[in-house]
C-alpha cells in the first residue's frame, strides 16, 4: 500500500451540524463539526450526556440527514445507510430466539448475502473474541460482556472497514469494561479498521485511541481533539502510571474550563483517575 492510500481519510465532516425538529420546537445537537478520521485510526469521542453523540454516529451511519455540512466516506457524500459499516451500540439488541452464530449471521441475512459464505467467518470471529465453543448459545445463557462480544461480530461480519461504536461498554461492570476494553484493542490490532468509538470514561478513551476528540455541552462543537501518543499494545497495568494520567487529566482540565467537571472544594484538586477509575462523567448524574 502505498504512503498516499495509507493516509487516505474514510471519514471526513466537514461543518456538519443537525437541528432536531420537534413538535415542542427544535434542538440544535450538534453544530460546526469539522474532523477527518483517516483510515485504520481509532478516535474517540468524549462530552456530556446530550452533546449529541449518538446523533452523530447516526449521520456517520446514514441512517439520518445533516441538516448542515456534509460526512463523506472515503470521498463520497453520504446519502443513506452505508454498506461498508458495522454499528455497536450500548444495548447488545440481540435476539434471544436466536443462538450467538445465528445472531451474528443476522447482519448477513438482513444484507441478501450468502449465509453460509459467512458461517465459517462467524465461528471465527466468536473464537476470535474468546466466544469458541459459545456460538449454539442463547443470549439469555450468557453474560453481558459475552454478549456484547456477539454484538461486535455481529457488526464486523460483513467485513466493513468502519466500525462506529456508541458506549458499546457502558452497560458492564468495571471489570469485565476492562477486559472489553483489551479484547477491542487486540481486535483492532489484529484487523485495523478505523473506528469512531464514543463513551463516557475517559481512561477508556485514552486507552483505546489515537486521538480524543472533546465536545463541548449542547450544541454539541469540537473543544479539542488530543492526540494519544502511547506505545501500543497498551497493557491495562498502564492506566496507573503517570503517562497514562496525564492525558486523562489533560482531557480532564478541558471538561473543568466547560464547568463539565468541578473541582473538589475540600481539596482544591479535581477527582484523580483511582478516584474515578473507568467510570465516565455522567457519574454525577447516577447513571
Ligand atoms: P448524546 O449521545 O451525546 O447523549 P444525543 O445525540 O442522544 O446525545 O442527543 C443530543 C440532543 O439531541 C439531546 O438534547 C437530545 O435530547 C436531542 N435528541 C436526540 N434525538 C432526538 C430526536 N430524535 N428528536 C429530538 N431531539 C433529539
Ligand atoms: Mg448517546
Amino acid at each position: 500500500m502505498s504512503t498516499e492510500t495509507a493516509s487516505l481519510e474514510t471519514v471526513s465532516y466537514e461543518g456538519v451540524g443537525l437541528t432536531y425538529s420537534t413538535a415542542r420546537g427544535t434542538v440544535q445537537a450538534l453544530t460546526d463539526i469539522t474532523l477527518a478520521v483517516p483510515r485504520g485510526h481509532f478516535v474517540s469521542i468524549v462530552g456530556p450526556s446530550g452533546c449529541g453523540k449518538s446523533s452523530r454516529l447516526m449521520l456517520t451511519a446514514g441512517l439520518r440527514s445533516c441538516t448542515h455540512g456534509k460526512i463523506r466516506i472515503d470521498g463520497t457524500p453520504i446519502t443513506g445507510p452505508q454498506p461498508n459499516t458495522g454499528i455497536v451500540f450500548q444495548n447488545d439488541t440481540l435476539l434471544d430466539w436466536r443462538s450467538a452464530l445465528a445472531n451474528v449471521l443476522l447482519q448477513v441475512e438482513l444484507r441478501g448475502l450468502a449465509k453460509a459464505k459467512y458461517r465459517q467467518k462467524a465461528l471465527d470471529l466468536l473464537r476470535s473474541v474468546g466466544l469458541g465453543g459459545f456460538e449454539d448459545r442463547h443470549p439469555y445463557e450468557l453474560s453481558g460482556g459475552m454478549r456484547q462480544r456477539i454484538a461486535i461480530c455481529r457488526a464486523l461480519i460483513h467485513d466493513p472497514h468502519l466500525l462506529l461504536m456508541d458506549e458499546p461498554f457502558g452497560a458492564l461492570d468495571a471489570l469485565t469494561r476492562e477486559q472489553m476494553m483489551n479484547d477491542l484493542q487486540a481486535l483492532w490490532l489484529e484487523q485495523r479498521k478505523t473506528v469512531v468509538f464514543i463513551t463516557h470514561s475517559i481512561p477508556e478513551a485514552v486507552f483505546l485511541s489515537d486521538r480524543v476528540v472533546v465536545m463541548t455541552s449542547r450544541p454539541g462543537r469540537i473543544d479539542d481533539i488530543v492526540p494519544i501518543d502511547l506505545p501500543r499494545p497498551r497493557e491495562l497495568h498502564m492506566i496507573t502510571e503517570p503517562i497514562f494520567n496525564a492525558f486523562v487529566q489533560q482531557i480532564r482540565v478541558i471538561f473543568e474550563r466547560q464547568g463539565v467537571l468541578r473541582s473538589n472544594s475540600h481539596t482544591g484538586r479535581t477527582q484523580t483517575l483511582s478516584d474515578a477509575h473507568l467510570h465516565g462523567l455522567d457519574d454525577r448524574s447516577g447513571r
